[in-house]
């Protein structure tokens, strides 16, 4: 297996039967149905033994409980990240209001989030079919995350951080990750012990393709970004999550990542 074919598989993958188009039966209103969740998926590679991952556990980076790739797995070779960008009609929806979260961008944060853990799960079986073992944190008994004012907003495997490791892009003022598709998207990853070739990473620093142009705390209708500080997690999950919406099972907000000019690209400093 290589880059190309994992790419290849997942593009099939998402073009098939993944649940990537919303059904009649999930639709919140008509017009939902048939709605394309993700477009084309960017996919990178890092090393296990990446030194960048024990930084990870340094106090200022995520902590001392970041669990590096051998603590998942301990005979890990590769960790592969996956970028799935928001398909253009989600992305158009949620750029056109300025406070009011899109029924489509709903959609795509919550059934998107259930395509995005079967897609991880596919490379998975994948991997496995082809002999080797394969371990998706997120999905791990061993995973850990807290997301609360009091104990403050980390987890034992952060999907950005791995995917800056991966060579998919760099943070941006609103903690999104920027890849070549742009921020508005979700990641996943998996660790294996597949060798496989390695993603250069294009870049050094970690807000590389950010301009800083603000336009992410414009758009931030909760006031949780600023220049001085970047993104506040506590307005933001405070909205995210809390925000009555028309549909009780449904959250999301993705202000920050739409109708800015990292939304589907790395954006140019002219911008
Ligand atoms: S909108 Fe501008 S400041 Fe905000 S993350 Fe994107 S490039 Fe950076
Ligand atoms: S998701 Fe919404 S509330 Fe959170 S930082 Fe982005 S724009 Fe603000």
């Amino acid at each position: 297996m290589n880059l190309q074919i994992i790419n290849e598989k997942l593009n099939r993958y998402l073009s098939s039967d993944s649940g990537n188009h919303i059904t009649s039966e999930q639709a919140l209103t008509p017009e939902m149905t048939g709605l394309r969740i993700y477009d084309e998926p960017l996919v990178g590679i890092a090393s296990a033994d990446d030194p960048l991952f024990s930084k990870m556990k340094d106090p200022e980076a995520i902590g001392p409980h970041f669990m590096c790739p051998e603590e998942w797995m301990p005979e890990a070779k590769s960790v592969i990240s996956v970028f799935l960008p928001y398909s253009g009609h989600i992305k158009r929806a949620n750029a056109a209001s300025a406070s009011d979260v899109a029924v489509e961008w709903l959609h795509g944060r919550v059934e998107g989030q259930e395509v995005l853990l079967k897609t991880g799960e596919y490379l998975k079986s994948l991997l496995i079919e082809a002999g080797y073992n394969a371990v998706i944190p997120f999905l791990d008994d061993n995973f850990h995350h807290v997301e609360s004012h009091d104990e403050g907003y980390t987890s034992n495997w952060s999907e950005r951080h791995v995917a800056y490791i991966c060579g998919l892009g760099t943070f941006g003022l609103s903690k999104s990750l920027i890849t070549e598709a742009g921020s508005a998207g979700r990641l996943v990853s998996i660790i294996t012990d597949h060798v496989l070739p390695v993603t250069p990473r294009k870049y050094t620093e970690l807000y590389q393709y950010c301009t800083f142009c603000g336009a992410c705390i414009k758009r931030c209708p909760a006031q949780a970004i600023s220049m001085e500080y970047g993104k506040k997690h506590e307005p933001c999950g405070d909205f995210v999550h809390h925000k009555r919406t028309d549909y009780p099972d449904h959250y999301g907000c993705g202000k920050c990542q739409t109708g800015v000019p990292c939304e589907s690209k790395i954006p140019s400093k002219k911008e």
